[in-house]
């Protein structure tokens, strides 16, 4: 039988469809309250321009605004801290996007931590992850948050499978992880330092592959009928999973047009929460 193609590309216009409904109604309440994502981009780096860029786009798709902060490569953590604590207090911003990576010599950890926690519609914090793990309110980090609404979505059954997550990044493979094991998978997380990578991988009903190495997984590791999800995205269309096991999978999310659009429509629907929130519309 063909695999399931999950499709983030078609869900993601139905869920930007549904949020500009959203933010009409959130104008009638409030007129002129428009949402604004804030977004701060650090440095040169080509790719984080455009991804930025994308986000600022599919603002205005859904009748959001978006606040474009460009600062240079040689921006200290503390001038960074202090961009992000006037953003914090502005009632016009409802999220705050930083663009990850930023320069070497920032502290990103410090940088993020800064945001407050209501505005942190990307999910970076420390204090969201633990929320997050825990069960409690915050917002998912976008791109894992944005992977399970795609797996609720085409309703891929998830309690007492085992999920392979490959890598453990502070965006990706951890809160993936988390977010797994709240949905009661039994989860393994694989890093750099895996030995028998191999034998985890074939051991998974569901993979998540988050490793940033183009066509990186194998067909020969991955077991016939287990799920794949690509997280990667890299020149010229390749994911972290080599495209000759998507064949063998019973389902797979397609690069491109899988988890990245997800990600983006993830971080619109926490920012429209968000200002939802702070206008009093919902709790
Ligand atoms: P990252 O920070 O570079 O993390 C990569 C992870 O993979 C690390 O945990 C690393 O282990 C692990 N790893 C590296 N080499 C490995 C190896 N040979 N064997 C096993 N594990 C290995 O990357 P990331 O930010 O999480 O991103 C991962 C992928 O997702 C990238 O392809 C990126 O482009 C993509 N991505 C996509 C989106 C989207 O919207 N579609 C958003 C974000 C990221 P250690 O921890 O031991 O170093």
């Amino acid at each position: 039988m063909n695999p399931l193609i999950l499709d983030g590309k078609t869900l993601s216009k139905d869920i930007e469809r549904q949020l500009a409904l959203r933010t009409q109604a959130l104008l009638q309440h409030a007129p002129g309250r428009t949402p604004i994502l804030a977004t701060i981009l650090v440095g040169s780096d080509p790719a984080s321009a455009t991804y930025v860029k994308m986000k600022g786009n599919a603002c205005r798709r859904i009748g959001m605004d978006s606040r474009s902060i460009e600062l240079p490569e040689h921006t200290t953590t503390a001038e960074l801290t202090a961009i992000i604590n006037e953003l914090n207090t502005d009632p016009n911003v409802h999220g705050i996007l930083l663009q990850h990576p930023v320069p070497h010599h920032i502290d990103e950890r410090q940088c993020f931590d800064a945001i407050a926690l209501e505005k942190d519609v990307d999910g970076v914090t420390c204090l969201g992850f633990g929320r997050m793990a825990m069960g409690s309110d915050a917002y998912g980090s976008a791109t894992p948050a944005g992977i399970m609404a795609l797996l609720k979505h085409y309703e891929i059954p998830l309690r007492g499978k085992h999920a392979v997550v490959l890598g453990r990044s502070p965006i990706l493979g951890k809160p993936m992880s988390a977010m797994l094991l709240n949905e009661d998978c039994t989860v393994t997380i694989c890093h750099s330092r895996t030995s028998n990578l191999q034998e985890h991988i074939r051991m998974a009903d569901i993979l998540v592959a988050a490793v940033g190495k183009p066509a990186f997984v194998q067909k020969e590791w991955i077991r016939e009928d287990s799920i794949i999800v690509d997280a990667g995205y890299h020149p010229g269309g390749i994911g972290d999973v080599h495209p000759d096991a998507y064949g063998i999978s019973s389902a797979y999310t397609p690069v491109p047009g899988g988890v990245g659009p997800m990600t983006i429509s993830t971080l619109m629907s926490q920012t429209v929460s968000a200002a939802e929130k702070a206008l009093g519309i919902i709790q």
